[in-house]
């Protein structure tokens, strides 16, 4: 076992008729830390986290907690965040806190769940009304129920709002300054980057990436990106290499090492740096880069 690692997972496969869908991964997840597990549709990511919970059996490969198979003590200290558990929509919240509750008589107490995921509001109020973020909160309450050191969190965020999504991502580091692990799947690569301490992006059943956030870019990338609005972009230096953003919001970009080169030569050809933006490579370059995918189809 790799040192200060809770999770290992030795060359893992999972093979359905015709498909690889996990094709021989490795990769350890330290203690304490959140890692997240990208990739576009279909990449292998949930098949990968459910056999990390135990959920599925893989076809070989080994899965190791805390030194040993996952086995016993994996199911009593692993905390599971479902998108639909069989929780039901006719109880309040109170209610399936304390159904979930009694299966764990050492777990967190009710007030403890209910501050560190905010539900004091909604303690009563029956599941089937709760909002989308206060659903996902409820659902990470009951998570939580059994104290678990490590935390799975498959698209957590999927379908909320903007605000509710920023919300989650505090609880998540709420979760994490406990010194909890926690697992995450995402599609979106500026919750990655805000909230990963490591990420690994999947492909094919395969890791194509992995390392933090930071050091992947630094690794791949030796450029930045220059943004100026199209009508800003005049004829005469459309030979400098050049993208569209997209179509709507009619922005070019410009990928280049040399800022200042690129700058003097588009002052050169008349272009007015008014609406001129440079901004660093992100993740969802980098994810563009390594699966030529959009993450968002
Ligand atoms: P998404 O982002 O769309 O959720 P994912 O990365 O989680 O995708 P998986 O759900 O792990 O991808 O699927 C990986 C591949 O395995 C896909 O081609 C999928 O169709 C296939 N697959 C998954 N589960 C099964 C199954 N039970 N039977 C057959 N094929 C499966």
């Amino acid at each position: 076992m790799e040192k200060g690692a809770i999770l290992e997972v030795r060359n893992l496969h999972k093979h359905y008729p015709g498909v690889k869908a996990v094709n021989g991964i490795d990769f350890a997840v330290p203690k304490g830390i959140c890692f997240g597990l990208l990739g576009p549709n279909g990449a292998g990511k949930t098949t990968t986290i459910e056999m990390m919970e135990g959920i599925i059996k893989p076809t070989s490969g080994e899965i190791l907690y805390k030194s040993e198979l996952q086995g016993a003590r994996f199911r009593q200290e692993a905390g599971i965040q479902f998108q639909s558990t069989a929780l039901q929509d006719f109880l309040t919240v109170r209610e399936n806190l304390k159904f979930f509750g009694s299966l764990y008589p050492d777990g967190l107490p009710l007030e403890a769940l209910v501050e560190i995921c905010r539900l004091q509001e909604y303690l009563d109020r029956d599941a089937s009304k709760l909002s989308g973020g206060q659903r996902q909160r409820m659902l990470l309450a009951i998570a939580l129920v059994n104290d678990p050191d490590v935390v799975f969190l498959d698209e957590p965020t999927t379908g909320l709002d903007p605000q509710a999504r920023l919300n989650f991502w505090e609880l998540v580091n709420s979760i994490k300054a406990r010194n909890k692990t926690v697992l995450l799947t995402t599609h979106y690569m500026e919750e990655a980057y805000n909230l990963c301490d490591e990420i690994a992006i999947m492909d094919h059943g395969k890791i194509i990436a992995h390392g933090s956030p930071d050091d992947l870019l630094a690794a791949h990338f030796h450029d930045v990106i220059i943004e100026l609005p199209e009508r800003d972009f005049p004829e005469a230096a459309r030979d400098i290499p050049h993208r569209y953003l997209d179509n709507v919001t009619g922005t070019v970009e410009i990928i280049t090492s040399d800022v200042n080169g690129t700058l003097a030569l588009l002052m050169q050809h008349g272009a007015s740096l008014a609406g001129l933006q440079v901004r660093p490579r992100s993740l969802e370059d980098l994810f563009l880069e390594l699966t030529g995918k959009e993450l968002r189809a």
